[in-house]
């Protein structure tokens, strides 16, 4: 077992991974950048270390700066959490190289799903149903033109290595994806250091749906059911929930089961999230598999008990699942309300500076995963979200009246923050009803 745990990242997830180290009896060191050395949570660590300055290329995300504090801390695991480093291979094999646990998958089972073109690969043989589209990357414009001919269009140009909504291109007819092929890879070449792209059919009016999957290192593999992600804005989720609303159970069940085969048949430990389109007559296409642990990952552990981010702390120690598939049981429902320092009644401008006002909602079936305390000063260098609020009801019904009743008790300020869009999205009627596309928020904002 592990004696002690780096953490390679910051804010609240920093802090999630923090309490789960100490639950499990493991140190916990936090690295640091100097935007975020006043940050709490770093009293609780076992060590901090600062590894350089505020932009992220400086600190979170300069593999030397990490290793060297992991050995200098004398480590025996990283974890990466989200974002920053938390899917590259690279830092994968360069921790199996220092001989430090990557708390997360192998640089093999990474590259095999976190590629988007070989993840269909795999998904395909799995069973688990893709988008029509090109089979690997496309070379050729003209070989572009032949799939979208043959699926129809609209269709969607994206790259295998893309990430964070970027460079994806919607092309409605044969004109405008020429043009737009040999662009989508210089774009991809530029932004990912990877030209592949490829054509797949452009689904207008979807849920966004994900299975959340966890892999040990002794072949097993059980999904933890769905989660629905539709309320999103450019392409960033914004509330999140499970399970599904309005999901046929057997039909989501079979897509969850690939799902669990699609991980263990690339040999993946770790947790894994395997992202859908779901279209009205609830035909699922899998968009991309993420190979890391998620902000919402919390609806999912309140729903079934499993503490996700210890799971994947103890898979990486070479520990087996400790339940089977018949072990997850679904208890009722939870929503997550991302709190991003944002206003938005101003297109959502980011709010950093100083949280004077900080008043937590609480009582039954709440949960707060925050890094945040009265005084916080928010630093512009990073993402804009400063907590998630996370409740727990017997149903969906129920856990809409619990969002609502704990958004009235949560006070932030002077700086602004989602929580006013947040009580209206949980008393709006649509929303209430279940089953809204991932074009809801969008269009209700500009109405
Ligand atoms: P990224 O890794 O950049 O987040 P994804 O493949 O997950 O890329 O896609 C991001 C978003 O783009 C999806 O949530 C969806 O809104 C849209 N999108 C991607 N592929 C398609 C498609 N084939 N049809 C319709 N929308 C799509």
């Amino acid at each position: 077992m592990f004696k002690r745990v780096l953490i390679a990242n910051r804010g609240e997830i920093a802090l999630r991974i923090l309490r789960a180290c100490h639950e499990l009896g493991m140190e916990a060191v936090c690295v640091y950048s100097k935007a975020d050395a006043d940050a709490p949570y770093l009293k609780l660590a076992d060590r901090a270390i600062c590894i350089g300055e505020a932009p992220s290329k400086d600190s979170y995300l300069n593999i030397s700066r990490i290793i060297s504090a992991a050995e200098i801390a004398d480590v025996d695991a990283i974890h990466p959490g989200y974002g920053f480093l938390s899917e590259r291979a690279d830092f994968s094999e360069v921790c199996r190289d220092c001989k430090i646990e990557f708390i997360g998958p192998s640089p093999e089972a990474m590259g095999k799903l976190g590629d988007k073109v070989e993840a269909k690969r795999y998904a395909k043989a799995a069973k688990v149903p893709v988008f029509p589209g090109s089979e690997g990357a496309i070379e050729e414009e003209q070989e572009a033109v032949e799939v979208a001919a043959e699926i129809g269009y609209p269709v969607i140009i994206k790259a295998a290595a893309g990430g964070g909504g970027r460079g994806m291109r919607v092309c409605r007819n044969e004109a405008t994806l020429r043009t737009n092929i040999a662009k989508a890879q210089q774009e991809a070449l530029a932004a990912f250091g990877n030209g592949a792209v490829f054509v797949e059919k452009f689904l207008e009016d979807a849920r966004h749906v994900e299975v959340q999957v966890l892999g040990d290192k002794h072949g097993h593999a059980v999904h933890l059911w769905e989660r629905d992600c539709s309320m999103q804005r450019r392409h960033q989720k914004v509330v999140e929930e499970a399970p599904g609303p309005l999901i046929e159970r057997k039909k989501i069940q079979g897509v969850c089961e690939a799902a669990a085969k699609l991980v263990k048949s690339a040999e993946y430990a770790g947790a894994a999230t395997v992202e859908f389109l779901m279209d009205k007559d609830q035909n699922f296409y899998m968009l991309e598999v993420n190979t890391r642990v998620q902000v919402e990952h919390p609806v999912t552990e309140l729903i079934t008990g499993v503490d996700i981010v210890k799971q994947s702390i103890l898979i990486a120690a070479g520990e087996p699942l400790p339940f089977k598939q018949k072990d997850i049981k679904v208890n009722g429902h939870a929503i997550e309300c991302r709190i991003n320092a944002e206003d938005p009644d101003r297109d959502f401008m980011p709010s950093a500076g100083k949280i004077e006002t900080w008043e937590l909602p609480g009582g039954p079936g709440v949960r707060i995963d925050s890094h945040v305390v009265p005084g916080y000063y928010v630093p512009p260098n990073y993402d804009s979200m400063i907590g998630k609020l996370i409740v727990h009801a017997e149903t969906r019904e129920a856990a809409l009246t619990r969002a609502s009743r704990a958004l009235s008790e949560f006070n932030v300020g002077p700086i602004k923050t989602t929580i006013p869009l947040h009580k209206r999205l949980m008393r709006n009627a649509a929303f209430a009803r279940g089953g809204v596309d991932i074009h809801f928020l969008e269009r209700l904002l500009k109405g």
